[in-house]
């Protein structure tokens, strides 16, 4: 399954897959970072359906359109922000991925982009975030069959060399 994996450098709003995920706040509403760039890129319109919703938890995840985004679906799951470690970081994060696939299946959804959720402004280390995002996309592939491909896409070398280094040391697993 770890052919249908794949990491890329670049820009998630620029990818032509089914559905891009944002990793957004609990307002839903817009903010910086990944979440800034998808509402620019995807026009006025996002923002709009948006409002229409009532926020996200935290480790839960909402669709939208994509809008003007070569994306069909944004999946918007909030990621935990790091404190420390000792407040259930890990299983929100872990969560995000969960409950993106389950919002992927509910739409026949078989391409995913995802960034690196929660290593931007949320600050969970990077080393500690990506084994649990590759783990996690792991066993959702195993069960979801339909899906054909999962791109971790990075924004810096750092990050991306991350993911790199996890899916290669996972190979034989
Ligand atoms: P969070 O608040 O969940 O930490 P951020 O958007 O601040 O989210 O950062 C998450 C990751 O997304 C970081 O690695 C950041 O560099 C990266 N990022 C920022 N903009 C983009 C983009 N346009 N495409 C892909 N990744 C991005």
């Amino acid at each position: 399954m770890l052919e249908r994996i794949k990491t890329i450098l670049g820009d998630i709003t620029k990818q032509k897959c089914d559905a891009v995920v944002n990793a957004a706040n609990n307002s839903l509403l817009g903010g910086g970072g990944v979440d800034g760039a998808i509402h620019r890129a995807a026009g006025s319109k996002l923002l709009d359906e948006c409002k229409k919703l009532k926020g996200c938890e935290t480790g839960e995840a909402i669709t939208t359109k994509g809008y003007d985004l070569p994306a069909k679906y944004v999946i918007h799951t909030v990621g935990p922000i790091w404190h420390g470690g000792a407040q259930n970081e890990k299983d929100s994060l872990r969560k995000c991925y969960i409950s993106v696939f389950r919002e992927a299946k509910k739409r026949n959804i078989k391409t995913i982009a995802f960034p690196s959720i929660s290593t931007g402004a949320y600050r969970f280390p990077v080393e500690q975030a990506v084994p649990i995002a590759v783990k996690a996309v792991k066993d959702e592939l195993k069960q979801n069959k339909e899906i054909t491909n999962v791109f971790f896409v990075c924004y810096d070398n750092i990050t991306y060399n991350a993911y790199q280094t996890e899916i290669k040391n996972r190979g034989t697993q």
